[in-house]
């Protein structure tokens, strides 16, 4: 509260409104973030930042947001950065005259190439000072440079990156290769944005009546932007809306919108029906099958238009074109728009059965014309957020799936309800566990039923929501989703390709990829071969500093890889370990967490790397699974 007061923008910023942003300012605040690990440090130097702009120029607050979150468009739009190191490579070399074998070597030896780019720009003499880069202007270059495709896109990226690099001063040259890269990587969460342009916006308002802003308005600003947020996740609404109307009653203004999806509420795994019935104790609870597909998320909006979109918010439409067209056979007719919360799950139409997952993910990933899909699916709806212009997330369940079943018809083999049972004793659960596992689902969902409790939570891995799977028994409740960190060369059969793989665990605090396992069981050949394919393309000089591993000893990896890929893995159980950087500090002062008899599953790369599980997850899992064991003096727990 203290930095919130003693704000005053200085002199410099007053040519901000018609100049632009200068993107040296942005820069230097990226600089002062990075330079600390202090969480509190970091939220002030965000929530400054953006007092100054909404105080100087409020006009470049979207952009200055978008470029601190290293994005320039929602997730469902599709347009991403992440332009590859070769070409960023040959933009460096052609900008500041230096050859790409030079260029290459200090990438070896940095492992950024950010600062190979500020350092190979200070080695240029300067003939003249360029005009000053400012963030519109950086925005719409990197918009444009996303955006070009086709024909000789190449040398236009090349061109325009070359044009922004000649512009570059002191360290900008560092953040504009590192924001086109896709890895600003500053330690900066998204949610740490958020709650500072929660109270930079509300210290603002109050900068304009002349007072200073409570503590109390700044927390409770804080919760609302982050409400409204995981309800409407869109900034290019959201920030306007801020600027134009502030914070005050901003979750009556934007609220859930069919065509912007939200975040899936998530659910936490339990190891026997007897813990979920000690959760729900005297609570309204249903079960639910747990289909093995693909979330989906269905929007129908006013005007007409469906789209699909997946857990991570991505436009998948052009993925099941055979989705979008079969709506109109399982809508109503007084069904104008909606938000369905759904699995997308292979379908056997000869057997009239679901497939295991293992097939849907032959299914073609890119644009597919309806007549050309192999892979059939079916659709199994299990919640319903939004239907005819009215939100539905703090209604209870119980009334959800009334408006659910009301609003949609089955048709079978496209389009089914999950299939639900409310009975609440234990062999009743058990009962239709079995028979969930029969039907080839991977077990059951335990939901809240009735009460504010039963709500619809956004983007949350809720406590409302308990999974059970079927092989929960054999493991540790749950598999585990894991970064692929680096890779052991391969012997004997396996010389050509990784023979083991070092895989991390996603600590959201620390902004940092732990290492968890070692593992090597689990692939078929031509799983191997694959794997090779995609890793050799991510392969680094040496770990970074979002990695936290051990590089020396015995664990050490042949290569290492940027954090791209995703797998799922089981395991026997957890262990403390002195080499394994998982949950450090989190259940034990210097030992992490690892995984004991890890087994390699299947791919997740409906995940991104930020997605994988977290370290508080890992000790979670640790926790649990010391206190069954005590609780049966020894052994794994079990119903
Ligand atoms: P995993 O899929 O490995 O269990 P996850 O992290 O993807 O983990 P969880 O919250 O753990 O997600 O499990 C819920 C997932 O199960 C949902 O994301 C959804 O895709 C799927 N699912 C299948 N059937 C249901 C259902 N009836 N209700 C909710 N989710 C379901």
């Amino acid at each position: 509260a203290e930095e919130i007061k003693a704000f005053k923008p200085a002199e410099k910023t007053k040519d901000w409104e018609k100049e632009g942003v200068p993107y040296a300012a942005l820069c230097a605040t990226f600089e002062k973030i990075e330079s600390t690990t202090k969480r509190l440090e970091i939220l002030s130097y965000t929530s400054k930042f953006f007092r100054t702009v909404i105080a100087a120029s409020p006009g470049s607050l979207l952009q200055v947001v978008y470029l601190t979150i290293n994005r320039i468009a929602p997730d469902y739009e599709g347009v991403e950065l992440g332009i590859g190191e070769g070409l960023l490579i040959k933009a460096i070399s052609e900008a500041t005259g230096r050859s790409i074998a030079q260029v290459k070597q200090d990438y070896q030896e940095t492992g950024d190439l950010g600062t190979v780019a500020q350092r190979s720009k200070g080695m240029q003499p300067t003939m003249f000072k360029p005009k000053p880069l400012t963030v519109p202007s950086v925005f719409s270059n990197l918009k444009e440079i996303a955006t070009t495709s086709g024909q000789s896109s190449q040398a236009k990226k090349i061109g325009i990156i070359k044009k922004l690099l000649s512009s570059c001063q002191g360290n900008e040259a560092k953040y504009l290769i590192r924001s086109l890269e896709g890895k600003l990587r500053i330690r900066l969460a998204e949610k740490t944005v958020l709650t500072a342009l929660a109270q930079a916006v509300v210290a603002s308002e109050a900068d304009k009546k002349g007072k200073i802003a409570k503590t109390e308005d700044i927390v409770q600003g804080e919760d609302t932007l982050k409400t409204v947020f995981s309800n409407l996740p869109s900034y290019d609404i959201i920030v306007p809306e801020l600027l134009n109307n502030g914070v005050n009653g901003l979750g009556d203004r934007c609220t859930l919108t069919p065509g912007v999806p939200l975040k899936p509420m998530l659910a936490k795994p339990t190891k026997a029906i007897t813990e979920v019935l000690d959760r729900f104790e005297n609570q309204k609870f249903t079960c639910e099958y747990k289909y093995d597909g693909e979330r989906a998320q269905i929007h129908l909006t006013p005007d007409g238009k469906s789209k699909v979109y997946s857990r991570n918010s991505e436009d998948m439409s052009g993925r099941y074109p055979d989705i979008v067209s079969r709506l109109e056979r399982v809508v109503n007719d007084a069904t104008k728009s909606f938000v369905l919360d759904c699995e997308a799950v292979a379908w056997d139409i000869q057997e009239k059965k679901i497939l295991p997952f293992q097939v849907l993910s032959t299914r073609k990933r890119k644009d597919v014309q309806e007549a050309d899909v192999k892979i059939k699916v079916c659709v199994f709806a299990f919640d319903l957020l939004y239907l005819n212009g009215e939100s539905l997330l703090t209604k209870s369940l119980s009334e959800r799936r009334t408006k659910m079943h009301e609003a949609f018809q089955e048709v079978e083999g496209e389009f089914l309800f999950a299939k639900w049972m409310d009975g609440q004793s234990i062999e009743e659960i058990q009962f239709f566990l079995d028979e969930s596992v029969k039907d080839s689902c991977e077990g059951l969902m335990v939901k809240m039923l009735e009460g504010p409790e039963s709500g619809y939570e956004p983007s949350k891995r809720s406590r409302n929501w308990l999974k059970i799977k079927k092989d929960y028994l054999a493991g540790v409740g749950d598999s585990l989703d894991l970064v692929v960190l680096g890779a052991y060369h391969g012997r004997g059969k396996r010389t050509n390709v990784y023979g083991a793989f070092l895989l991390g665990c996603y600590n959201p605090e620390a902004e940092q990829w732990e290492s968890i396992c070692k593992v090597g069981t689990g692939f078929s050949e031509e799983d191997l071969e694959n794997h090779h394919k995609v890793l050799k393309e991510h392969v680094i000089v040496k770990p970074k500093g979002y990695y936290s591993v051990a590089d020396s000893g015995p664990n050490k990896p042949d290569v290492w890889f940027e954090p791209r890929v995703v797998w799922e893995l089981l395991t026997a159980d957890l262990s403390l370990s002195p080499t394994y950087k998982a949950a450090i500090g989190m259940v034990n002062a210097e030992k992490g967490i690892s995984l004991r008899f890890p087994r390699y599953l299947r791919v997740r790369d409906d995940k991104k790397p930020e997605e994988a599980t977290t370290s508080e997850q890992v000790a979670e899992m640790y926790r649990a699974q010391a206190s069954t064991q005590k609780a049966s003096g020894g052994g794994a727990g079990g119903v």
